[in-house]
């Protein structure tokens, strides 16, 4: 029985069994299924027959468990690289599996046209594209070298084209706890003979920097794949940057910042490797499948070819001073609200005013995405409330969803400050029905598909340049929701498609940060000169929403005050100011609506498709084919 493919590590667990799990992906109305192929760790069955044979039955069982401990667990971590050994072996088996399974197939296919002993590799880069998603599946460019030199005899130079041609690298973080920097002593334990063609790789890559730039030896540090240092490791981006053809960011000041400062030195060598795919939703999914109701009424406007073509969604600006469509979408709003709102009742017992304003922030947990700055809006509001109980406020229910990394303390930290603000505002008597705060739990695609067509606000509110590009953010904007955050991300995208004025943008800009960067940024002066804000904190030390442990949240203010690296207290009065505009704008639901329309309408360069057929034309160099996909020969009766 052919199970699948043997993977060999180094050491300890030498032989695995890499066993394929395939997924059907059909496409929409084209007549085409692909295949998603997931890998199972086994161990096989003559897996230390040894210890069996020796009579060690047991020792023999449970050693089949480090071979199967392989794909037994996925790291939680968003964000955040941690450079343990399992990891490192989860992500060559799946590259090892991967590559083999690739092989085959070429080989098998008439473009492997072998003669009697080798197989012509020639037309392999036209046949295959590997993208790189992130510098996980990195390995794949020592992996590919290793086939092609060792075990198909080809002359290193030759195997380093096929292998660049072949490859493509998409970055999809600056954050630097985030890139994967893996330690020279675990590829010498675990993986010798890739460790040796990196350092090849990297010897010829310093060679030819050197030969451009005659003298500058720290141009040469900065751009080794191999760290120096008390610990060498191997900067694994570099080594992406270096095997592939093409290296893409996420959004284009995403795509920008990987230019001109993650990998500056790398573009100043090779510009024309670098490129900008943004990322994109599938209309499918988020459009019609979680709002039906919404989708419905676009469909009786400009029909349905916007599902396969969302750039048609331009044609709604048309009906952006028809009354009745503007009655219609916010009527469909208000049915998503009540329906979420039941479910939130049913479910979980919650009680939330459905004609309050939606206000929905819901993403992983991370000091990164600002949750803490919304927290502050928040506890500014209800303290608003609190000193002049008679003044009229838009009510508001803000929601707040998300996991955190297990290991990721401050997160955590930042979830329990979250629900002890909702415990005491949603029970004072005087706040009543106009400022409530859900904290949603566990956060998911099905709670997404729940949720976004429901909010009126979407919080899209991370320091300029950390958010590569978001894609939460454009599901909210197809789903009627209007945006507030920063210049970051895709939302600079969304802002430049519907009009910087039909969102509600705030706050610094990348150069502002740089600017605050390089002048040294002080948490104390904001504290010092906005009394709202220090209210706020001063409440959070103090207590007042941990009665029964007032130190609670110390290390949280401590932070904010001494070592925010994501600047919250820089952009609080900004983002305070823009939230009554927020409220302003709410009062007026047919204006409100206008500026939703104008969204929705302008939300279309936001479909996945857009971004596979940018990928698949300017990185794989595949074009759609001529031809229609015939449907299948269904027989009749
Ligand atoms: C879309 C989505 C995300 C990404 O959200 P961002 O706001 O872009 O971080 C995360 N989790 C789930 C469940 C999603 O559906």
């Amino acid at each position: 029985m052919v199970m699948g493919y043997v993977v060999s590590l180094h050491q300890e667990v030498p032989i695995v069994l890499a066993m394929p799990y395939d997924t059907p992906v059909p496409g929409y109305k084209n007549n085409t299924v692909n295949t998603m192929r997931l890998w199972s760790a086994k161990a096989p069955n003559e897996f230390d027959l040894q210890e069996f044979n020796v009579g060690d039955y047991i020792e023999a069982v449970l050693d089949r468990n480090l071979a199967e401990n392989i794909s037994r667990v996925l790291y939680p971590n968003d964000n955040f690289f941690e450079g343990k050994e399992l990891r490192l072996k989860q992500e060559y088996f799946v590259v090892a599996a991967t590559l083999q399974d690739i092989i085959r197939r070429f080989k098998s296919s008439k473009f492997g046209c072998r003669d009697p002993v080798r197989t012509c590799f020639d037309t392999f880069p036209d046949k295959v594209a590997i993208q790189l998603n992130d510098t996980h599946p990195a390995l794949a460019i020592p992996e590919l070298m290793r086939i092609l030199v060792d075990l198909e005899k080809m002359e290193w130079e030759k195997a380093w084209e096929i292998t660049k041609k072949t490859c493509a690298y998409t970055n999809h973080t600056v954050l630097p706890e985030a890139l994967e920097r893996w330690p020279v002593h675990m590829f010498e334990k675990m993986l010798p003979r890739h460790l040796e063609i990196i350092y090849e790789i990297n010897q010829k890559h310093l060679d030819e920097v050197a030969a451009m730039f005659p003298g500058d030896v720290d141009r040469l540090r900065r751009m080794s794949v191999i760290e120096e240092g008390d610990c060498k490791r191997i900067n694994m981006a570099h080594l992406c940057v270096i095997g592939a053809h093409a290296v893409n960011g996420v959004a284009r000041i995403h795509s920008e910042i990987v230019k001109n400062s993650v990998f500056k030195d790398f573009y100043d060598v090779e510009p024309q490797k670098f490129q900008n795919k943004t990322n994109g939703i599938t209309p499918r999914r988020w459009l019609m499948l979680c709002n039906p109701g919404l989708a419905d009424i676009i469909a009786e406007k400009i029909g349905d070819d916007f599902v396969t073509d969302l750039s048609q969604l331009r044609k709604l600006l048309d009906f952006v001073d028809d009354e009745s469509f503007v009655h219609d979408i916010a009527k469909v709003k208000q049915e998503n609200k009540l329906k979420f709102s039941a479910y939130l009742e049913n479910e979980y017992k919650i009680k939330i005013n459905p004609s309050s304003l939606f206000d929905v922030q819901v993403k992983r947990i991370h000091e990164y995405k600002r949750q803490l700055l919304n927290c502050l809006h928040i506890i500014t509001l209800y303290n608003r409330i609190k000193k002049d109980p008679s003044k009229t406020f838009v009510p508001r229910t803000v929601m707040i969803g998300g996991k955190a990394a297990p290991g990721y303390h401050m997160a955590k930290m930042i979830i329990k400050l979250i629900t002890s603000v909702a415990n005491i505002i949603n029970n004072d008597p005087v706040v009543g029905d106009r400022l409530k705060v859900i904290y949603l739990e566990n956060y998911r695609v099905s709670l997404a598909e729940k949720v976004i067509p429901a909010a009126d606000l979407s919080e899209q509110i991370s320091t300029a340049g950390t958010e590569a590009s978001g894609t939460g953010n454009m599901k909210f904007m197809l789903n009627g929701a209007l945006t507030i955050g920063t210049m970051d991300g895709a939302n600079v995208e969304m802002a430049e498609e519907a009009g910087e004025d039909n969102l509600f943008i705030f706050g610094m800009r990348v150069e502002d940060v740089e600017a605050l960067d390089k002048k040294g940024y002080n948490a104390k002066e904001y504290y010092d000169r906005i009394p709202e804000l220090r209210e706020v904190i001063n409440q959070i030390r103090d207590g007042h929403f941990s009665p029964t442990e007032p130190d609670l949240f110390k290390d949280v203010v401590n932070m904010l005050i001494n070592h925010d690296r994501f600047k919250v207290f820089a952009d609080y009065e900004a983002y305070i100011k823009c939230q009554a505009k927020v409220d302003q704008l709410y009062m007026n639901l047919r204006e409100w609506t206008k500026k939703v329309i104008k969204n929705i309408a302008c939300s279309g360069k936001f479909s996945s498709d857009r971004t596979i057929s940018e990928y698949a034309t300017q990185i794989w160099g595949v074009e759609p084919s001529a031809v229609k996909i015939p449907p299948p020969n269904i027989p009749r009766e």
